[in-house]
């Protein structure tokens, strides 16, 4: 079954919905595990008592969803999970449930005709459809992707609102952004033809239109996709290659980087896949290697030693010039965050503005410090 969250993929590789799926736990999954507790728990005890359960890195994008601080709603209209359904041959838009852990098929959603999701919370205004979800880690999806534009349009068709607010709260290196999108009944029915196209061309492509691209990192047909595995292959052949890196440069243009770089990224997925998956059988099946070593289970004994106990010791041995010199104080930045939400959940306070006013505190009095790096990598254009 084609599901919201494969859209992106399934326009770009319409047939990895036709190759057998091997499920797979992401970091987006369990953030939506954190969060989906934390909004039962918020209507169930309130926000107060819901956030004590929030761990750290997650607790200022909660703080923003809890419910107080949703635009106005209608009384009670507001829920999390909620399960949505559309028939690509009648263009019907349901809701099938709510809290039902993706069992779309159990709740009366028809395998092949119907594309269904799940949007984090759905509230109603007296016109629109307001439609949250998060995305975690390096994410690129925004209000106008096409699981957001699914969620929109299918949620306000099912409630029968004529427009849809569509927002996403990014959480990405422990900051959250807010990305907001619309649509109107025009683009509902634009968004319709969309996704019955994108599910007749997978339905009738079988297996001969897989396309290796960026879309093949969380695609979970990958460990028997044969377009990947002959990727895989070809890398090992060229592995062989006595070309240097200059002679390769001198050889390339602007539109062979181009295609060089999306094949490498291609590849570092795969050969994370493979490292991932020969780790995992070789976690209860030791494999002796070619090199004489064995991939397997290693016990190691790991010695730590405490600063503070050090730099005491050696100001005493040798001098406190000594002990300056050789003990660094050490605090991240995660520690320092979880500290700051027990204090902001104690004082019943909101923890954004307590930490941004922290931070500026420890800037104030030169206590951090911002280094800059150069380096060649992916950046937006702006920033060239
Ligand atoms: S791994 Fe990539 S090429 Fe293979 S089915 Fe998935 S998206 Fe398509």
């Amino acid at each position: 079954m084609i599901t919201a969250s494969s859209l992106e993929r399934v326009a770009v590789c319409p047939s990895s919905v036709n190759l057998p799926q091997f499920g797979r736990v992401t970091e987006a999954s369990t953030a939506g595990n954190v969060i989906h507790k934390f909004m039962e728990e918020a209507c169930a005890k309130g926000t107060t008592a819901a956030l004590e359960n929030v761990p750290a890195e997650f607790l200022e994008a909660c703080q923003i969803l809890a419910l107080e601080s949703l635009p106005t709603f209608q009384p009670g209209a507001f829920a999390a999970e909620v399960a949505f359904a559309f028939n690509i041959n009648t263009f019907e838009c349901r809701e099938l449930g709510r809290n039902i852990g993706r069992e779309y098929v159990a709740h009366g959603a028809h395998p092949t005709n119907d594309i269904c999701g799940s949007a984090d919370v759905v509230g109603l205004t007296d016109d629109a459809v307001v439609v949250i979800d998060w995305k975690t880690g390096y994410s690129h999806q925004d209000p106008s992707s096409l699981q957001m534009r699914f969620l929109g349009t299918v949620a306000a068709q099912a409630y029968g609102k004529s427009e849809a607010h569509v927002l996403i709260y990014r959480l990405r290196d422990g900051e959250v952004s807010r990305l907001h999108g619309h649509l109107d009944c025009f683009q509902f029915a634009a968004v319709q033809q969309e996704l019955a196209a994108i599910e007749r061309v997978a339905n009738s492509s079988g297996t001969s239109s897989l396309v290796v691209s960026e879309q093949c990192r969380f695609c979970p047909a990958m460990p028997g996709c044969p377009a990947h595995a002959r990727m895989v292959n070809a890398l090992a052949l060229e592995g062989g290659s006595a070309l240097t890196a200059a002679d390769l440069a001198a050889t390339l243009t602007v539109d062979g980087v181009k295609r060089a770089w999306a094949l490498k990224k291609a590849a570092e997925i795969a050969l994370d896949r493979i490292s991932e998956a020969c780790k995992l059988f070789a976690s209860t099946t030791p494999v002796p290697l070619d090199n004489g070593k064995v991939l397997g289970p290693c016990e190691q004994e790991k010695e730590s030693i405490d600063a503070g106990v050090v730099h005491k010791l050696l100001g005493k041995e040798y001098g406190v010039e000594v002990a300056d010199a050789v003990v660094e104080m050490a605090v991240s930045k995660k520690d320092l965050d979880s500290a700051l939400k027990s204090q902001a959940v104690k004082a019943g306070t909101p923890f954004a503005p307590l930490k941004r006013s922290f931070y500026e505190k420890i800037r104030a009095v030169g206590g951090s410090r911002v280094r800059t790096v150069i380096s060649v990598r992916e950046h937006s254009s702006a920033k060239g």
